[in-house]
Formats: structure tokens, sequence, C-alpha cells
């Protein structure tokens, strides 16, 4: 528990970074042997690319980093609930262990599709929830407000 505390922090760093950016505050982190390999936040927007969510980032530089294609020996820690297309490459990336924060509200989270991770891999959420959530709620509260003065 005190570890997923430390390396949800991190994540979470990583999700103040992107929400500087003006990037929806999403961060990961991968952990193998209780180091941390690859971290990263969402870039869609500056990337003008919607497949650069903070999980796809990490699996592509872990993959780098480890010179493989599974991922069964890391946990991954995301800030927010994995999305549709998040989950699926976790799927096919056989990931070890999946930590999330926060659910995702906006109806994007994986479990509200029926989507299941890989039979391999395990998974809790709740670590961090109330942070993780406040700073998207700020977020997107922040866009709202600047949308009304474009107005
Ligand atoms: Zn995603």
């Amino acid at each position: 528990m005190k570890k997923d505390m430390f390396f949800m922090n991190i994540a979470f760093q990583e999700a103040c970074i992107a929400f500087h950016k003006n990037e929806i505050p999403i961060g990961a982190v991968m952990i193998h042997n209780n180091f941390v390999i690859a971290k990263a936040h969402n870039l869609t927007e500056k990337s003008k690319n919607i497949t650069a969510h903070a999980e796809i980032i990490v699996l592509n530089l872990a993959s780098h980093y480890l010179e493989k294609k599974y991922m069964t020996e890391c946990t991954l820690y995301v800030t927010i609930e994995p999305c549709v297309m998040c989950a699926g490459a976790l799927f096919l990336s056989r990931m070890g262990r999946l930590v999330y924060g926060a659910s995702n509200h906006s109806n994007l989270g994986f479990l509200g599709y029926g989507i299941r991770l890989h039979p391999k891999t395990t998974f809790s959420s709740g670590i961090m929830e109330q942070q993780c959530k406040l700073l998207m709620k700020k977020f997107f509260l922040s866009i709202r407000r600047k949308k009304k003065k474009i107005k």
C-alpha cells in the first residue's frame, strides 16, 4: 500500500505536468523490479494525436527500455481508469499489474464497456483517488471557463 502510494504519487506529478500544459491531466509510470522505467503524461493536444495517452506512451517507452513487448513483470500506475484503447493495449502487453487512481467519469473508462484485462493481470484502484479526481475536475472546469470567456 505504501509502495502504491509512492509510485502513484509519481504518476500524479506527471498528471500535474499535463495540467500545466493544458493537456488532460492523466499521468502514468511503469515499474519493473521496484524501479521506475518509464513515466509519461497525456499529450494528445500538443501532438494532435488521439493515441498519445499516458498509458500508450509509457508502454512504448517501457518496451523500448526492456527490449520486450510483454509487460508481464511490470506494474503500471495511472491516475485515471484507462480508456478502451489503453485497456486493449494493456491486454496485448500482458500487463502484470495495473493500479489506477480514480474511475473515469467521462464514460470512457474500460470497465463501463465490460472490457476485461488480460487474465494474468491483477489490478487495484482507489490509490490517491481524491487527488486524481480533483485534478481532472479542476481541468474541465477551467476549460469551461475559458470557453465562456471566448463567447
Ligand atoms: Zn487511454
